[in-house]
């Protein structure tokens, strides 16, 4: 098995868990970008990215991360984000899909780290141009 998350699933690499169930296991990102940062894996399917996974196991992974949002909520953090990466140029470093739950604090207001309006259209037809072009491909 050389999946370093399927690894993890299964025990074979120690994690620090959150929750875990038939389905899902949450765990503590072993870098985070704030303290309690963490990740939730599927156990019963190895995928890539969203587009390969099934949608009900999307919905185990989104039903534990609203059970952790909750209770980061409930533990008195004021926020939390929801980050999914996919593929190595969407900034994806672990090839087994996994959701991030960044625990945001109480009166923080704590921005991801994008630059709002920093990929500005030139002109209304490019931006009807790119719509099109995504729609097209559904
Ligand atoms: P990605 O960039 O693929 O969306 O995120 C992968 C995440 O997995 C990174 O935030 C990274 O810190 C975390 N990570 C990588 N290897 C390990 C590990 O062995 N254990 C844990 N707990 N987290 C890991
Ligand atoms: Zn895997």
């Amino acid at each position: 098995m050389p999946c370093l998350f399927c690894k993890i699933a299964a025990g074979e690499i120690p994690s620090v868990k959150i929750y875990e169930d038939d389905a899902v296991l949450a765990f503590l990102d072993i870098a985070p970008v704030e303290k309690g940062h963490t990740l939730i894996i599927s156990k019963r399917v190895h995928s890539e990215a969203l587009i390969e996974t099934p949608p009900d196991v999307l919905a185990e992974m989104t039903a534990a991360a609203k059970k952790i949002g909750a209770a980061m909520l409930k533990a008195g953090w004021g926020g939390f984000n929801v980050v999914q990466n996919n593929y190595p140029d969407g900034g994806q470093a672990v090839p087994h899909i996994h959701l991030h739950i960044i625990p945001r604090a109480k009166g923080r207001k704590t921005p991801l780290a994008w630059r709002s309006g920093s990929a500005a259209y030139a002109d209304d037809a490019e931006r009807d141009a790119i719509a099109a072009s995504i729609r097209a491909c559904l």
